[in-house]
């Protein structure tokens, strides 16, 4: 069980959300800086991303009738102006993610510049300011939370405190966290990437898919939140999304469920909460003041 399910649109019994966080080529570029533009695999292999998967995956969603969201670094938006053309076409959310998909807590003082260059080119080739953000590597710091808020960007989706959306409290701003966790994330089950460090056995698709629908059965039982977080160069790829592509029209058919960008997810609860008919956990930030001893 979970301790306060929400109420989901027309009695669905669980809000769900594939998000793709469309990286491409931006992580070898950002590993390798010297000389990441030349080395050509992991290029192909990130390219792979809006080049062949993008389509596919929006043509799925366009046969299905879904509506979902995509995290996209800056520089992806403006090195693949077409992939992101269609993404907003096709009626989708691009979310923030990064300039050039830089650790934010490595960038330390930096961030702030990243950040802001993401949102011009979010303006440039969108047309629109994003209403969420997902830290790279989910490894976000307090000064990230405080650029959310201050940029009016409503949800971070970085952080693992709860199986169902909550929200964090900082310096007397407020915005909703749609939380992940490695157990709902490709990388594991699909990643090999030796450049950047990642060396994991490749996984047949429905064994690397099936954690996620075991995560998704529990959600379901609870009345609860099922978010996938994966990469159009891994889960893209043709027979992990023929497979995700099955599940998604059984899913569809035979169970109550609400399909939604995270920007419809946190407008729903954020009205129920104004309503009264539900109120979300909150956090209070910063944790902690200082170095613990
Ligand atoms: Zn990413």
């Amino acid at each position: 069980m979970i301790a306060n399910p929400p109420p989901w649109p027309g009695g669905a019994r669980c809000a769900c959300a594939i998000t793709f966080d469309m990286d491409a080529d931006v992580l070898i570029q950002v590993a390798k800086p010297a000389d990441g533009h030349d080395r050509l695999y992991p290029i192909s292999m990130g390219r792979y991303g809006p080049v062949v998967a993008i389509p596919r995956i929006l043509e799925t969603y366009r046969r299905l009738g879904l509506k979902q969201s995509f995290f996209i670094p800056g520089w992806c938006l403006e090195t693949y102006p077409d992939a992101a053309e269609a993404i907003l076409k096709g009626g989708h959310e691009i979310g923030h993610h990064g300039w050039l998909h830089e650790d934010p807590i490595e960038s330390g003082p930096a961030q702030r510049e990243q950040f802001e260059r993401a949102l011009d080119a979010h303006d440039r080739i969108c047309g629109m300011k994003p209403r969420g953000y997902r830290g790279p590597v989910y490894n976000i710091n307090q000064m990230t939370l405080d650029l959310i808020a201050e940029h009016g960007l409503v949800y971070d989706s970085s952080l693992m405190g709860d199986d169902i959306p909550y929200a964090l409290r900082s310096r007397g701003r407020e915005i909703w966290e749609m939380p992940v966790h490695w157990g709902t994330d490709d990388w594991p089950p699909f990643a090999h990437y030796a450049e950047i460090g990642y060396m994991m056995p490749v996984r047949g698709p429905s064994e690397g898919l099936e954690g996620f629908w075991e995560e998704f059965e529990a959600a379901y039982a609870a009345g609860g939140f099922f978010m996938l977080v994966v990469h159009p160069f891994l889960t893209g790829r043709l027979a992990r999304w023929a497979k995700v592509e099955a599940w998604l029209e059984r899913t569809l058919n035979e169970r109550s469920v609400w399909f939604a960008p995270l920007e419809d997810i946190v407008a729903h609860l954020a009205a129920a909460r104004a309503s009264g008919a539900w109120s979300p956990r909150v956090e209070d930030t910063p944790y902690y003041s200082g170095p613990q001893s």
